[in-house]
């Protein structure tokens, strides 16, 4: 029976909370299983990190993930702890960049009627893929740094031909596991970038005849997502109209504390909730475990347990069924922990 090697990057605020219940559901499921077996190792990075060493993300620390199997984090930055430039710690972005995690999934599913402010849908009927460029886009000025003093500031979207074909293989392969349509989103009709990713879109659309391929501005899609969600299938699009697509999305179907995501490239993968490490709730033990541990689901699919992972949620699904069974964010009054226990009582 093969190891699986797990670093673990809990990080700031609520990430460790909820990594703490993804730990468990992995645990749970290792002890039913004769030939899963995880080795964990935890390592500090984030806001809490740079307090101590003055490096959110310290060189051994990035050195010594890359070995392990897959990496499995919780949420990093705080608001009072900034770069000299004010912006605040973001050792995740780094990280994607660094590793070239280019491929960004943040699946979007209703897992109960409840859950959503929309009327009429219940369990699976919504049920779409965000496939978010990672790592370029308009993030790529992100540590360009600015004069306040100075009359006028600009950061340039990037968009390079490797990186928006990649991305578009990437959709494309997905749509191909689920129900074969992917849809652009993009403002071509405003900024040349955007053309440009259009076009290296629509070649590799050309190698995917058996797939749907619609294109859509990105305006009119948060428009849609929140009208007729269930005509997505896979959508996929620059780094940071997918940065904000993603929350809007999480927003049908519970929020934050429902959104998992896993950031991939070719080499190596970092799991991890779509949420960030939500100081106002921090240390109160009311986090919705629930999207670290449908990351930590992911994480399985990935390292080839898709069986683990369908069953991980299976009982996500399961465990919302019943109206007591809510963390307070989604309208209920369980602590994390209780809500971690629900889920995986029912593994
Ligand atoms: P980032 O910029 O790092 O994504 P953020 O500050 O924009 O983070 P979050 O930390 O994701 O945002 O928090 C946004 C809101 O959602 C907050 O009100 C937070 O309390 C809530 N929230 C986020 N995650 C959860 C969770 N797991 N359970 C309950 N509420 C959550």
């Amino acid at each position: 029976m093969s190891q699986l090697r797990i670093a673990l990057l809990p990080g700031d605020g609520i990430g460790r909370e909820v990594t703490a219940e993804a730990v468990k559901a992995l645990q749970a499921l290792e002890a039913q299983s004769d030939d899963l077996s995880f080795a964990f190792d935890e390592f500090s990075a984030g806001a809490g990190e740079y307090l101590i060493s003055g490096d959110p993300l310290p060189a051994e620390t990035f050195a010594a993930l890359q070995a392990y199997d897959a990496v499995l984090l919780g949420a990093m930055g705080l608001p009072d702890v900034r770069r000299a430039d004010g912006a605040e710690m973001s050792p995740q972005l780094d990280l994607r960049e660094r590793l070239d995690l280019y491929n960004g999934l943040r699946p979007i599913r209703l897992y109960h009627r409840a859950l959503t402010p929309l009327k009429g849908y219940g369990a699976g009927d919504i049920d779409l893929l965000i496939v978010r460029e990672n790592t370029e886009g308009l993030f790529h000025d992100r540590n360009a740094g600015h004069d306040p003093q100075a009359e006028w500031v600009e950061n340039a979207m990037r968009i390079s031909r490797k990186g928006a074909r990649r991305i578009a293989h990437a959709a494309f392969a997905e749509a191909r596991r689920r129900r074969k349509k992917v849809t652009l989103v993009d403002k071509a009709n405003v900024l040349p970038a955007m053309a440009y990713f259009r076009a290296a879109f629509d070649e590799v659309a050309a190698e995917y005849p058996d797939v749907e391929a619609e294109r859509v501005y990105v305006d009119a899609a948060a428009l849609y997502l929140v009208q007729r969600p269930q005509a997505f299938d896979v959508i996929v699009t620059e780094n940071m109209f997918g940065d904000i697509l993603s929350d809007l999305a999480a927003g049908i179907v519970g929020g934050m504390g429902m959104a998992p995501s896993a950031d991939i490239g070719e080499n190596h993968a970092v799991f991890q909730p779509a949420h960030g490490s939500a100081p106002d709730i921090a240390g109160q033990g009311v986090a919705n475990p629930t999207a670290a541990i449908l990351s930590a689901a992911m994480m399985l699919d990935w390292l080839g347990r898709e069986a683990e992972g369908h069953a991980v949620r299976a009982a996500v699904e399961k465990t919302l069924q019943d109206a007591g069974n809510r963390t307070r964010d989604i309208g209920g009054e369980l602590s994390t922990a209780a809500m971690g226990e629900r889920i995986i009582g029912n593994l």
